[in-house]
C-alpha cells in the first residue's frame, strides 16, 4: 500500500517513514519547503522507487492536501508546530486545527482510496497539569489549556498554547468524523504520546536546531542548564521515537485501532533519572543533584499504556537502551563537549 505522511522531515515523521519503508510501504511524503527534500532522499536513496516527496506549502489552506491524497491507502498526519516560542495563540492554534481539518476534508473528497487516517496528537491533550499525581487514561482531555487560552489569550505560557493546540486539533478531528460519519469511508486514529526522545534522523545542522523535545534533553543532559531542584522536581512521561514511529505503522495494520484514540508511553521519569541513565554511557556527563534519592520521588504525569499494547501489541524500548543510543549518536556528532 501507499501511504501519505504530513510534515514528513520532521523527528518523528522521518522514523515514521524509515518504519514504513522497511515494512515494504510505499510513501508519500509533504514538506513545506523544497529545501526540506535533499536530505530525506539522500537518508532514504535505497527506497528511491518507493518515495515520493512533494511540497504542500500552506497546509492551512483549504483544499491544501487535495493532490496529496489521491491514490494513497492511508494517510499519516505528523505536521503541526512544535516550539516554546509563540507571541499568540493562533500561531500554533491555526495550522494545529486548519492543518487537520484540511487533511481529513481533503482524504473526504478526493481520497477514494484511504480507509485509515492516523493524527499524531499528544498527551498535551490529555493531561491536566493541576500539580497532583495521575494516572491519566485516553479518558482523559486537557480541556483546562484550552480554557486557560481563553482566558489568558496571548498572556499564555508557551507549553499552554501547545497544548491546547494539539486538544483542539484532536478534537478537530473527532468532530470531523462524527459531522460526515454517513459520509467517510475511512476511520481516524489519534496517537497520543508524551515527550518523545531517541536518536534522530531527520536534518539537524547543530544542537541549538534540535527539535523541541530532543532539545530539551540535550539541554538538561548535556549542557546541564536546570537546577539541582528542578532535576528531581520535574517529573513527566516519555516515549523511545522509534516505538511512536513502530505505533504510526501498527495503527494502519490493526483493525481495531480504527475510532481509538491510544496513549503510547514508555514510562516516566525526573531529568535525574536521565542523567543517571545516560552516564552509564558517557560518565563524563554532569552528574546534577547527586543526593537524589529515587524511592522519594512522586511521578506525578504518568499515562496508562495498557490500551497500546492491547491494540497495537508495543514492546516499549527502556530508558537504558534510549539513553545509550542517543548518547552515542550525540558521540558520533561530537556534541557532548
Ligand atoms: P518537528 O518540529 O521535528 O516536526 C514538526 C513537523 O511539522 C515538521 O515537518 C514541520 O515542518 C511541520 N510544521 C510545523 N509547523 C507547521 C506549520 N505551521 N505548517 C506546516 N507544517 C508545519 O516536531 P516533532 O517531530 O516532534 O512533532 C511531530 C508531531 O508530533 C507534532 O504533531 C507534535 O505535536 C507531535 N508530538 C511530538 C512530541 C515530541 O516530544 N517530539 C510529543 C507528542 C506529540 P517544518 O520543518 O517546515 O517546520
Amino acid at each position: 500500500g501507499k501511504v501519505l505522511v504530513t510534515g514528513a522531515n520532521g523527528y518523528i515523521a522521518v522514523w515514521v517513514v524509515k518504519t514504513l519503508l522497511d515494512q515494504g510501504y510505499s510513501v508519500r511524503g509533504t514538506v513545506r519547503r523544497e529545501s526540506a527534500i535533499p536530505h530525506l532522499k539522500e537518508t532514504f536513496k535505497e527506497y528511491a522507487d518507493k518515495l515520493e516527496l512533494i511540497v504542500v506549502p500552506d497546509i492551512t489552506k483549504d483544499g491544501a492536501f487535495d493532490e496529496a491524497v489521491k491514490g494513497v491507502d492511508a494517510i499519516e498526519h505528523t505536521a503541526s508546530p512544535f516550539h516554546m516560542n509563540a507571541k499568540e495563540p493562533d500561531e500554533l492554534i491555526i495550522p494545529a486545527v486548519r492543518g487537520t481539518r484540511s487533511v481529513l476534508q481533503s482524504a473526504l473528497q478526493f481520497g477514494d482510496r484511504v480507509r485509515r487516517v492516523v493524527i499524531t496528537s499528544s498527551t498535551a491533550s490529555v493531561l491536566t497539569d493541576d500539580g497532583l499525581p495521575h494516572v491519566f487514561t485516553e479518558a482523559d482531555w486537557n480541556d483546562r489549556a484550552v480554557q486557560d487560552i481563553a482566558a489568558q489569550g496571548a498572556a499564555a505560557p508557551p507549553h499552554t498554547i501547545y497544548r491546547a493546540s494539539k486538544t483542539l486539533a484532536e478534537r478537530a478531528a473527532w468532530q470531523f468524523v462524527e459531522e460526515n460519519k454517513e459520509k467517510v469511508q475511512f476511520d481516524v486514529v489519534a496517537l497520543n504520546p508524551p515527550y518523545v526522545w531517541g536518536p534522530f534522523l531527520h536534518e539537524v545542522d547543530k544542537p541549538e536546531n534540535l527539535n523541541t523535545s530532543v532539545l530539551d534533553w540535550y539541554n538538561t543532559i548535556v549542557k546541564n542548564t536546570r537546577t539541582p531542584e528542578q532535576l528531581v522536581s520535574i517529573t513527566s512521561s516519555w516515549v523511545d521515537v522509534r516505538d511512536i514511529a513502530l505505533a504510526h505503522a501498527l495503527s494502519l495494520q490493526k483493525p481495531e485501532a480504527g475510532g481509538e484514540r491510544i496513549i503510547i508511553s514508555g514510562g516516566y521519569w525526573t531529568w535525574q533519572d536521565w542523567i543517571n541513565a545516560a552516564r552509564k554511557y558517557e560518565p563524563s556527563l554532569p552528574a546534577g543533584n547527586t543526593s537524589y534519592d529515587p524511592k522519594s520521588v512522586v511521578y506525578k504525569t504518568r499515562y496508562d499504556a495498557s490500551k497500546s499494547e492491547r491494540i497495537l501489541g508495543i514492546t516499549y524500548h527502556s530508558m537504558d537502551e534510549s539513553a545509550a543510543d542517543i548518547v552515542k549518536q550525540l558521540k558520533e556528532k561530537g556534541w557532548l563537549q
